[in-house]
Parts: structure tokens; sequence; C-alpha cells
């Protein structure tokens, strides 16, 4: 089966300026390998700094891979433009307010993915944005308007159509509804649902929000530091979630500290750093079920019944 994304044994470092002015490697994403059919919604969710927008821009081929491999629909990303990619993957980013050229009317920005391409004529162009604009629930008379007179639902609305104009097969949407008030938060989240549903779309989606996640996605991975370190279907995952992370990122948002206004995460404060990777297990120093063996042995991914842990604890299969 042709799966819409493959990420195979992916890595990305960058190299970090410190006081004295050298350099050392950090690994944003150490050695990431999913599939994701079409139609399918995976979740990626962890704290900030885990490596979940570094994953995302290295599927929209934002950024090469160090090592490893990405595929979409079947062939690989090295080998295509940028015109090419955009035909079939595209972009929903968190900030509605930054992401759209205020100088622009919106039916504009919408056609502009259109105009790049430049295989349609004038007048079908015009067609397919107030297509795509009324899809989305933007009226033709708030097509004429500059973004700055939109609220932060329609202009998210509006950062949906110029995604979907080209007609893509996958839409990465990195936190899409996290800068929105919460009742406008699930509007975008429905309107995403539906899409997906009528055009057959696969999404990749970002989030810290877990549930939002549950909300939309099929499958969800967890990121820690690099790595994925539990996959499962959604309903399993928040069923009977596996990994000591995984059921600290759960365990917090069912206990939300309501004098401090956050989740309580129960970790602690030693916050991880991707410039300083722990050996063994990278979670060990916060883990609640740490014994002397996870300080010294990194985990195999253990793959048991359409589900991925990482963890000394899990039982090979
Ligand atoms: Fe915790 Fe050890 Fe499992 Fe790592 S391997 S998650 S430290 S129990």
């Amino acid at each position: 089966m042709t799966h819409a994304i493959e990420v195979r044994n992916v890595y990305r470092e960058f190299q970090q300026r410190s006081g004295a002015g050298a350099r050392r490697p950090v690994r944003a994403v150490d050695g990431v390998t999913f599939s994701l059919p079409s139609g399918d919604v995976l979740g990626v969710v962890g704290e900030s700094g885990c490596g979940k927008s570094t994953l995302a821009r290295l599927i929209m081929g934002l950024l090469p891979p160090t090592s490893g491999e990405v595929l979409v629909d079947g062939r690989s990303l090295a080998g295509m433009d940028r015109r090419e990619r955009a035909r079939l993957i595209q972009p929903v980013f968190q900030d509605p307010f930054s992401s759209l050229n205020p100088r622009q009317r919106i039916r504009e920005i919408v056609g502009l993915p259109l105009a790049a391409q430049g295989d349609l004529p004038k007048a079908r162009q015009a067609d397919r944005v107030m297509e795509m604009l009324a899809r989305v629930g933007i009226s033709s008379e708030m097509a004429e308007r500059m973004p700055g007179q939109l609220s932060g639902g329609q202009r998210q609305r509006v950062a949906i159509a110029r995604a979907l104009v080209l007609h893509p097969r996958i839409v990465v949407c990195d936190e899409p509804t996290s800068a929105l008030d919460v009742s406008v938060q699930a509007q975008i989240l429905n309107l995403l649902a539906e899409l997906r549903r009528e055009l057959g779309l696969t999404y990749l989606f970002i989030s810290h929000n877990l549930a939002v996640v549950e909300h939309i996605a099929t499958e969800v991975a967890v990121m820690y530091l690099g790595r994925i370190v539990e996959q499962a279907p959604v309903h399993e995952l928040f069923r009977t979630p596996t990994h000591p992370y995984t059921q600290a990122l759960l365990a917090s948002v069912l206990t939300p500290d309501p004098a401090l206004g956050i989740p309580d995460v129960g970790l602690g404060d030693t916050y991880p750093d991707p410039t300083n990777i722990p050996p063994g297990c990278r979670f060990h120093p916060r883990c609640p079920s740490a014994f002397a063996e996870c300080a010294a042995t990194m985990p195999d991914n253990i793959r048991k019944d359409g589900r991925l842990v990482e963890c000394l604890l899990a039982v090979q299969p």
C-alpha cells in the first residue's frame, strides 16, 4: 500500500552557538519512523522543544533531514521541486495574524498559490478562489476585505482556504487553533474535520493540546526529546496510555491546578534539554517508574497490536 506520508529513520541536527563561540549539536529529531495511510489524521503531541514543529517542517520539505528520508505519496521529497511539493502538501500555521499579508485582499491571498503554479487561466483561478472561500464559510463580500478587517477565526478560515486551493492531498496543521478563543477553536476544528471527510484529506496535526488531538486524530504519536516514545490509534492511546510519559501527559489534563490555571505535569522541575540528552532512556531523569537499568540502556521500539512503545517496561511480543 502507498502511504500518504512515510518517514524513514529521519534525523535532523542543528548547530547551536554556545557562550564562547563554540557550536554544539542539537538533535531536534532523533530517528523518527512512521507511515500514515491516506485519509488518516496523525496527531503529534509533546511539550515544547520535543521536536514536533521540526518534524512538521521536515515533512513539508521546508528543512532537509540530516539523514533519513521523507516520502509523500510514495515519492521522495528530496527529488521534488517547490511547485510539485506545493501541489501535494500544504501548511496551516498557528498564527493567522502573521501568516496573511496585511496589504493584500483576501481573494488575492487565496489566489496566490494558483498564480504561482500558473497552469489555470485567470478566470478559472478566480472561480476556484471563490469556491474555496465559500467552502470555508467566507462570503464574496469578505473576499474583498483586508486581513485586518476580519476576526481571528475568519482569518484562520482564509488560511485554510489558501492551503486547500491547490487541492493538496496532505495538510500539515501546526497548532492551528492555539491562537484562537476557545469558542472559535471548536468551529475551526469542526471545519477541518468536515473538509477532511469531504475532500479525502490526510492531516499531520501538531498540538500541545491533548483534548484537541483527541477530537480530530485517528492516530497519536507522543514525542519526547526528538523521538516518538508512544504511538497508537487515538482511542487506544487515551484509554490505555502505556509509556510513563504519555501517562503523565494525560494525568496533567485530568488534574489541572486551578490555583495556577495551568496543568500540573507531575514530572518535577527538570525540563528536558535537547542540547544535553541523557544516556539510556532519555526520559529517565523525570520518569516516576525509572529503575537502575533505565540510566544505562536505551529502550527498543516495541511494536505490538498496532501500538509502538519505547520503554524498558514494555514487554517484547
Ligand atoms: Fe521510565 Fe525506564 Fe521506561 Fe524510560 S525505560 S520510560 S525511565 S521505566
